[in-house]
């Protein structure tokens, strides 16, 4: 790919309300692995109100946020809800993150047995458990027919309960999104699904070139991406499997 001939639109939607356990993180690493490949990215920060099209983005980003956040920005992304939902159909890649995660699905119902409706784009709904389900995570997931093992760190009091649509991947450490049935995240179309923090993107390159491959081929552009030298981060993530799955 030659350089500068590329622009990718990122979108960090509700930066300032959502933004848990460094969850922007996600969005620096997106950039800088596009951007050492000669990728331009342009980032658009959109915050309550703020108009955008969702569907001339190529990866949106919506971090997690505590039940306090998620209130305050829940009318604001059901004004979005339509645009939002063509451009998940047209393929748009989303990466959602916990509180996040949660108002996809169809709602999420506090302790206290308040009902923030969620946007009901995925099949799933969350209730509040009285135990927070706090700790490193190790999630088995496919990637391109490959097992890939992701680490990251979850602090949520939601459970999350899946329908028709499929986990992310499987749980090999930690909660996931229940606790009970060995699921983690949910995945549909080019939708990424995860209550993994951590922040998950720069622990885990190969989920993150992953989509950015996906946002190059839904423009038609070729997705093969130059290796970069993530040693750094191999290493980081082997430290944390062998301590984790001991
Ligand atoms: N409020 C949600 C929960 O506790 C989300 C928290 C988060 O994003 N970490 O389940």
């Amino acid at each position: 790919m030659q350089k500068g001939k590329v622009v990718l639109k990122v979108c960090h939607l509700y930066p300032d309300l959502l933004n848990l356990y460094g969850d922007r993180g996600n969005v620096m690493a997106y950039v800088r692995r596009c951007q050492w490949r000669g990728i331009e990215v342009e980032v658009h920060r959109i915050n309550l109100g703020d108009p955008v099209d969702f569907r001339e983005m190529d990866f949106l980003f919506l971090g997690g946020g505590s039940d306090r956040e998620q209130n305050l920005m829940a009318k604001d992304l059901e004004n979005r809800r339509e645009l939002l939902q063509a451009a998940v159909e047209d393929g748009l890649v989303v990466l959602a993150i916990c509180g996040g995660y949660q108002l996809l699905g169809k709602y999420y119902r506090t302790l206290e047995g308040h009902v923030i409706p969620g946007l009901g784009l995925l099949d799933f709904y969350t209730e509040a458990g009285r135990e927070r389900m706090i700790g490193n995570v190790v999630v088995e997931l496919e990637i391109e027919g490959e097992h890939v093992r992701v680490t990251g760190f979850e602090n949520h009091a939601g459970r999350t309960f899946l329908g028709q649509i499929s986990p992310l991947g499987r749980v090999l450490v930690g909660y996931g999104n229940n606790g009970e049935d060995g699921t983690e995240g949910a995945r549909y179309k080019n939708v990424f699904c995860s209550y993994l923090h951590g922040p998950l993107l720069p622990k885990n390159p190969r989920l993150t070139d992953h989509l950015i491959s996906l946002a190059l081929m839904r423009r038609g552009l070729p997705a093969e991406l130059a290796p970069l030298d993530d040693r750094l981060e191999r290493v980081a993530a082997e430290v944390m499997l062998k301590r984790l799955l001991m």
